[in-house]
């Protein structure tokens, strides 16, 4: 069995006894890890801090971009390694894990292309003189993600704050450490200086709180639920640490009568089951106009039953294994209690077999709004189906939710689409598909989905500071 360390300064570290990695497809111990403590925390962060002071920060924009090119390059020799980690790690079917793979080199290419453009600007000021603005780095971020995108969402957090000449300390999730530690590796041999990127598995509890507490922490990029969230603000605030964070979700799936039905339903499983549904844009509330309810319902199970549940390593999976126990006992009751207030569960909620943390996809309806399965984030294979009857009431009952991520809306009628679409308060929507992550194109959540955005241009907001310039006439 393989020993992952924490990577700090350019070498493995740590001095803790291993613990072991468990599979949720065998249930069985895959590989252990050493979990950093509080000597790893210091080390790392005066190491990160070292590396952006000593060169990092005041290197040739041209030289970082091709840094960073060179590490996209190395992860892409290395998908389909980096796939299987996270298949193992978190069940994730090997397709969907070396696209991700794949996915997550385009996002250090695209912030290598974003280096030589991240500019300030020039401002007539009313006194005269020459006024000018730059964007410059922090220092120290800390980048703390979740597992169910392990290594795609680590780099929407690195690769805009390195890009924009920050050094990072990495603390990946305890369920899914091993592509953090690996992406910190490859970056190191493919030419970024030791301290740049430090990498911290161990738990949430206590790095997570040493890393925001640290004084030469200047950011956090947080990427998890939304209590957690709230808790590391709090902390954050303390010391006035700018913070971005992408958060839970209760995503609306909208589809009206006018728009093409039986495409909506043969789409839409997958809109809420990939990964599990261990999604956090996950469209797990569906809004469907009831003169076609039963036709899309009718179309969504039988588009739910086609999926392939099963082995993650197979490459026809579609639905690999819940990430634990734990994450599939809260799927289990909610559907337990849903079924208790006698709603209907029409397909799934069953284990398919012994072993493995299976879960199959389950379909709900008969909800009413006041249900926890229909507001609650469930992060799980379920979804509840609603029929509407009229647009204003309906997106009103869309906007109750106290999340605002993502969503889609089905319609052929461009006036509506538009509208409703405004209307919706999210972060991303998505009309007549379920696209709504795009690496060039701002990606976060309005309300308790999140405060600032990840992806884009936009994200360089959450890595730099605003200086302003003057120089006398
Ligand atoms: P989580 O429990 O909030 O954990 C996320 C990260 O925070 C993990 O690395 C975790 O470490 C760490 N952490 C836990 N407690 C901490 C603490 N007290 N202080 C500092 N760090 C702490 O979330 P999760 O279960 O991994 O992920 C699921 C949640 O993430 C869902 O709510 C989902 O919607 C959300 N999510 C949002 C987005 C988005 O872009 N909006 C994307 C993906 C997921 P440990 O693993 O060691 O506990």
């Amino acid at each position: 069995m393989s020993t992952w360390r924490p990577f700090i300064d350019g070498s493995d570290a740590g001095t803790a006894s291993p613990r072991p990695l468990v599979n949720p497809a065998t249930e069985e111990h895959c590989a252990e890890v050493v979990p950093a403590g509080a000597a790893e925390v210091e080390a790392a962060v005066a190491g990160a801090d070292r590396a952006y002071r000593g060169g990092w920060r005041d290197i040739a924009p041209g030289k970082r971009a091709a840094i960073l090119r060179a590490v996209a390059a190395a992860i892409r020799e290395h998908v389909d390694e980096l796939g299987k980690l996270d298949t193992m790690q978190m069940g994730k079917p090997i397709m969907d894990a070396v696209d991700e793979a794949d996915t997550a080199a385009g996002v250090f290419e695209y912030y290598a292309g974003a280096v030589t453009r991240l500019t300030g600007s020039t401002i007539p000021v009313s006194r005269g003189g020459f006024d000018y603005t730059l964007r410059q780095p922090m220092g120290v971020v800390a980048a703390i993600v979740p597992w169910n995108f392990p290594l795609l969402i680590a780099c929407w957090k690195v690769c805009p704050a390195l890009a924009a000449g920050n050094s990072v300390v990495l603390k990946p999730a305890s369920f899914s450490p091993l592509t953090a530690i690996r992406l910190g590796q490859l970056a190191a041999g493919a030419g970024l200086p030791p301290g740049v990127l430090q990498v911290l598995p161990g738990p949430g509890g206590s790095i997570g709180d040493a890393l925001v507490g640290h004084p030469l922490v200047r950011k956090i990029g947080f990427t998890g639920s939304t209590e957690v969230g709230s808790r590391l603000m709090a902390m954050a605030a303390k010391g006035i640490k700018r913070v971005s964070l992408e958060l839970g979700g209760k995503s609306p799936n909208i589809v009206f009568a006018d728009s093409d039905v039986d495409k909506a339903a043969a789409s839409s499983p997958m809109s809420v089951f990939a990964n599990t549904g261990q999604d956090c844009c996950a469209r797990s509330r569906m809004f469907v106009e009831r003169r076609v309810f039963d036709r899309f319902v009718d179309g969504f199970v039988a588009a739910t039953k086609s999926l392939k549940v099963g082995d993650p390593t197979d490459k026809a999976t579609q639905v690999g294994p819940m990430v634990s126990a734990n994450q599939r006992e809260i799927s289990e009751a909610f559907l337990k209690e849903a079924r208790a207030a006698g709603r209907k569960v029409l397909i799934g909620g069953d284990r398919p077999g012994s072993k493995g943390f299976y879960l199959n996809p389950a379909v709900v309806t008969g909800v009413e709004p006041a249900d926890r399965i229909w507001r609650e984030e469930i992060f799980g294979p379920v979804v509840c189906i609603r029929p509407f009857d009229d647009e204003e009431a309906m997106i009103e009952e869309v906007n109750a939710s106290p999340y605002g991520l993502s969503g889609s809306l089905w319609t052929n009628d461009l006036k509506r689409a538009i509208r409703v679409a405004n209307r919706v308060e999210s972060g991303v929507i998505s009309v007549n598909c379920h696209n709504s992550v795009h690496t060039d194109a701002p990606f976060g959540g309005f309300k308790q989905s999140g405060i600032g955005r990840d992806l884009g241009m936009e994200a360089l907001a959450n890595y730099t500071e605003t200086k302003n310039v003057y120089v006398a006439p």
